[in-house]
């Protein structure tokens, strides 16, 4: 499969990891929006959030990986006293460029807005 960010999973195209676990890995995105700007990726192949939940189960235990890898590097990163913002883009309304779930994490700085 075609898939930059299993590539990056995979180790076949370099990014260093700022977290990793059993099931997830943390990279910095290569186009920072803000101060700290992570990537939270399931190690698994899955294109979006709305493909996750086509397996209930799977969804719901993806999604507390994702979420709790999220608010390790954010403590890690001394992120979690001031805040952080966190984003999941699905499909094209949605903004997602990148066909493999990811988690942004955004943080550093007072972020404004909130919607497009
Ligand atoms: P999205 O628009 O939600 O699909 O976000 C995709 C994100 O992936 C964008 O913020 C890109 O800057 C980022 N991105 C694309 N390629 C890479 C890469 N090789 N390494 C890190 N981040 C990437």
């Amino acid at each position: 499969m075609d898939c930059i960010f299993c590539k990056i999973v995979a180790g076949q195209i370099p990014s260093p990891r700022l977290y990793e676990d059993a099931n997830t890995i943390v990279i910095r995105d290569v186009s920072p929006q803000s101060k700290h700007h992570f990537l939270v990726l399931p190690k698994k192949h899955v294109a979006s959030l709305a493909d996750l939940f086509a397996n209930e189960a799977e969804g719901r235990g993806v999604m507390g990986d994702l979420f709790s890898a999220a608010n390790a590097v954010a403590k890690q990163e001394g992120l979690l006293t001031a805040g952080f913002r966190s984003v999941i883009n699905t499909g094209a309304d949605g903004g997602q460029t990148v066909f493999h779930l990811h988690l942004h994490v955004l943080g550093g700085q007072k972020m404004k807005g909130t919607f497009a």
